[in-house]
């Protein structure tokens, strides 16, 4: 018989999965607590799937053999539970998808950056005419990647914490882990700890052959890590004259060593800001271990344009220039941003607080911020904190937002939107708040 799947989630990566599984010969079964997307439940339809939504029917979900859960559902979710009871195997479509592919794998974690990260090790990859595809949270699941066939060299994958959680006897031939800030920390029992050990079963299963690549002026990777088992190669990327794998001085970024170094100039990017050199280091020191050339880092570092709603330029107007920074969801990437700002900063912030500290910005927002612009249904903490630092009024929709921006700003300033909080008050995504603030600017 057929060995039973069940496939928790009906989103990217549980209708990969089931494409995936259903190829591979599993007997699927795909259960969502809520409704799927219209495309999701006809591609499903289409490939003969069957599936159920709106609820889960437990005794067809506890016949499984194993179950594929996706990232999104919380491990105190009654199936969850249940299925925990009875001992059923629970692991992640990564887990699953990885038993089917032999390309080789670059997996990218991280608090922030990993977005970016993963487009720009892609990018040089495909530069240097190396076969490479994304997968994961950037986009398209990896077992949809797999079920597409035509399997590339490597696959760069972006993983989150909670795929990380379900990964058992995955392998990365080269892991990077970006960096680690509080976030998400419902999902962790309100413990930084445990976040924290998620993020490292990126090293879990590496052996010598394989290549590990980490900030280490992060300050939890640089207290962690010596407790950690690191089977892979170590590299470390470093901004304060530290790593060994790769670091950056003078305005130089120095990648490799030996004869295989490699040194380019920060400023020949156009991304921006001190974080993204972190970014632009490890992918160039992924691509470098994946056999790009030195020449071909330099071109794709270079000709790499940078992602969207990430200290995205959207308009120069009446000498303000205006920045879409709507990804920005905690208190360190924006701390980022406003670090990178060399012009004064009328700062739009606010959303659903995720249980931030904004103590970390008093002295940025002190220095560099002429006005905060509020933008949310409560922006009683951030008003509780700024109140004393800088200007602070409040606003409740994008227009209006922008427009008192607008009155604010002087030539010479900065608008910038960067939420530290997540845009489910206002607004569907961080995509969608983006999207107005782009409209509303170009609408000025
Ligand atoms: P992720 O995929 O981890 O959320 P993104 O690349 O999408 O990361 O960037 C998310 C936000 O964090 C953006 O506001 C971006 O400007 C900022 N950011 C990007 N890289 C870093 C980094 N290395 N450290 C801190 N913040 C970063």
């Amino acid at each position: 018989m057929n060995r039973k799947l069940v496939i928790l989630g009906g989103g990217e990566s549980g209708v990969g999965t089931a494409l995936l599984a259903q190829m591979k010969g599993y007997d699927v079964f795909l259960s969502d607590s809520g409704t799927l997307r219209p495309h999701h439940r006809d591609e499903l339809t289409a490939a003969g799937i069957d599936f159920e939504e709106g609820g889960h029917t437990a005794g067809r979900v506890l016949a499984a053999d194993e179950v594929v859960k996706s990232p999104g559902i919380p491990e105190k979710a009654p199936m969850v539970r249940a299925l925990r009871d009875k001992g059923v195997r629970i692991v992640s479509e990564i887990e699953f998808a990885g038993r089917f592919t032999r390309a080789r794998k670059i997996c990218i974690t991280g608090a922030n950056g990993k977005t970016t990260t993963t487009l720009l090790t892609h990018h040089l990859l495909r530069t240097a005419g190396i076969r490479a595809e994304t997968a994961g949270n950037v986009g398209t699941s990896l077992a949809r990647q797999i079920a597409r066939g035509n399997e590339p060299d490597w696959y760069v994958i972006e993983l989150s914490s909670f795929q990380l959680d379900g990964m058992y006897d995955f392998r990365a031939d080269i892991g990077i882990l970006c960096n680690i800030t509080p976030d998400h920390l419902d999902r962790y029992e309100y413990k930084y700890e445990n976040y924290i050990r998620s993020k490292f079963r990126i090293l879990q299963n590496q052996t010598p052959a394989d290549a590990f690549i980490c900030d280490i002026d992060d300050p939890t990777t640089a207290e962690w890590l010596p407790q950690m088992t690191v089977g892979a190669r170590l590299f470390e990327v470093s901004q304060q004259g530290r790593g060994q794998g790769a670091y950056a001085e003078g305005g130089l970024m120095h990648i490799g060593s030996g004869e295989a170094e490699l040194v380019v100039p920060e400023s020949g990017m156009k991304l921006k800001g001190r974080h993204n050199v972190y970014n632009a280091m490890q992918a160039a020191l992924a691509a470098q271990l994946a056999g790009a050339s030195n020449d071909d880092i330099a071109r794709g570092l270079a000709s790499f344009a940078g992602v969207e709603h990430r200290l995205e330029h959207v308009r120069d107007l009446d000498g303000v220039e205006y920045i879409n920074d709507s990804k920005a969801t905690n208190v360190n990437s924006a701390w980022f941003a406003l670090e990178s700002m060399t012009r004064p900063v009328v700062w739009i912030a606010g959303g659903t607080d995720k249980g931030n500290d904004y103590s970390e910005l008093y002295d940025l927002v002190r220095d560099k911020v002429k006005a905060l612009v509020c933008l949310g249904v409560d922006n009683g903490k951030l008003l509780e904190a700024f109140a004393d630092k800088t200007q602070v009024s409040e606003t409740r929709s994008m227009d209006e937002c922008v427009a008192r921006c607008r009155q604010i700003a002087s030539a010479g300033d900065v608008v910038l939107l960067s939420p530290c909080c997540a845009s489910f008050d206002l607004f569907r995504s961080y995509e969608h708040r983006g999207e107005l603030f782009k409209q509303a600017v170009s609408n000025l």
